[in-house]
This record gives structure tokens, sequence and C-alpha cells, in this order.
């Protein structure tokens, strides 16, 4: 009962980079496959650096910033998002598994 939150969202079962290593692959255990495109997911990173705290300091990020961009690390946080550092020195960005699962059902 008190877990209910964590056993419901889908968990990655492996992660892989294909297409040049363009785009990053992800098999989750309810059998989705996400296929992400590695300037989309760099664009919508999430941290306060690129979000700011407030909309309005918002960068406003979009994937043609990120030409070629690659994944130089990426490491699980808990159970919960990956920690991704990307080619471009960015290594605040932390990619929850909600915000992965939805982004590759809108690609
Ligand atoms: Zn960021």
């Amino acid at each position: 009962m008190a877990q209910e939150s964590l056993t419901n969202e889908a968990f990655p079962e492996s992660l892989a980079l294909s297409d040049d290593n363009s785009i990053l692959e992800i098999v989750w255990d309810d059998g989705r496959q996400s296929r992400l495109r590695l300037d989309a997911l760099r664009a919508a990173c999430a941290c306060a650096v690129c979000q700011g705290h407030h909309p309005s300091q918002s960068l406003n990020l979009k994937p043609e910033q990120f030409p070629g961009v690659q994944i130089t690390d990426i490491a699980p946080v808990g159970r919960y998002a990956y920690h991704i550092v990307w080619s471009d020195g960015h290594d605040t960005g932390i990619y929850t598994l909600k915000m992965l699962y939805d982004l590759g059902s809108g690609a």
C-alpha cells in the first residue's frame, strides 16, 4: 500500500543508442518501445538552468539548437529518473521515467 505511487509506472528494461548515436531506444517493462531523438531530449531538459524556476526564465530550447548532440554519460537516479551528461557539457539534467515515457509517446 505504501508504494503504490512507485509501482504503477513502467520501468525501463533496456536503454540503447541507435542510428549513429542520435536516438535513445528504451524498452519498457510494459512492452512499449520508445525512440527518443537526442536533440529533442536535450531541448526538453527540465533542469533549473534550462527551464528556470518560473516560465519567464525558460531558455525555450529547440532541438535545432543541438545538432549532433551526444550522451556522454547516463546513470540511474534511484528508481525514478536518469541523470544525463551531454556532449555540449550540460550535466544538470534529470529525466524522470515519466518524462521519458511521455516524450516517447509523442515522437
Ligand atoms: Zn538543463
